[in-house]
């Protein structure tokens, strides 16, 4: 029999980060090497772009059916981000965690408090650029923000850099297979923390010994040292 037994129930794992720093493809890949990861599916009521995947990237709804599934207390945290509403949904969350596999959250600062609160077991990583000059690179060169957009992504990223001390992990996005390799890293360990033991079983120690004693093949190399 197996010494220990851990929680079987799956990982909840909550992925934010700057403007810039790469969390998509760095999910991306996660997901490609890891069958036990899940990402979760928010629900928004902004409105549908054009490299959205209805249902993939977000489910897309009415401010109004948003809102009565927040009186319905459907949403694991919800939040207001560039007046638009982004919510975790709670029901389909639990079933994934309760299947064994671990769930990605890819959402915000706020709503990383919030969730960090109602399930402190919640695992935070904030993934980062290597550097503000590199971000300035990597937005310009993306091309689809302007001038007062970028400068509205900068107060952001600097605001939500005053929140990193409230994340368990800082992953710095120098390459991606580098950042894929850290939280992978982080979590094997996560899944060898003692508080996710349930059950050890061990045998009565004088038992253990008594049989031990007993045991002809032990007889057979125990030699008492002179
Ligand atoms: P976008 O509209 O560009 O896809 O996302 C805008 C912001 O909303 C991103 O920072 C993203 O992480 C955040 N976000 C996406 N889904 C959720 C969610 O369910 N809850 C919260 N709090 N933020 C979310």
């Amino acid at each position: 029999m197996d010494m220990i037994q851990t929680k079987k129930r799956g990982s909840l794992i909550i992925i934010s980060g700057t403007t810039c720093a790469g969390k998509g493809t760095v999910i991306k890949e996660l997901l490609k090497r890891n069958s036990n990861l899940v990402l979760s599916t928010s629900y928004t009521s902004r409105n549908i772009r054009k490299d959205d995947i209805k249902d993939e990237t977000y489910h897309f709804i009415s401010k109004e059916q948003f809102e009565e599934k927040i009186k319905n207390d459907d949403f694991l945290e919800y939040a207001l981000v560039h007046n638009n509403y982004y919510g975790t949904p709670k029901f389909e969350i639990e079933q994934i965690l309760s299947s064994g596999k671990d769930v990605i959250l890819e959402i915000e600062v706020q709503g990383a408090k919030i969730v960090k609160e109602k399930l402190p077991e919640t695992i935070l990583i904030f993934i980062l650029a290597p550097s503000m000059e590199e971000v300035k690179k990597r937005i310009i060169a993306r091309g689809s923000e302007d001038k007062e957009q970028i400068i509205t992504r900068f107060k952001t990223a600097y605001q939500e850099l005053n929140e990193i001390s409230k994340y368990n992990y800082v992953v710095v996005n120098d390459k991606v297979e580098n950042a894929v390799k850290k939280i992978e890293a982080i979590l094997i360990s996560e899944k060898c923390r003692v508080d996710r033991i349930e059950e050890i079983y061990v045998a009565n120690q004088e038992e253990f010994m008594h049989e031990l004693l007993m045991d002809k093949e032990f007889e057979n190399i125990y030699k008492p040292i002179k």
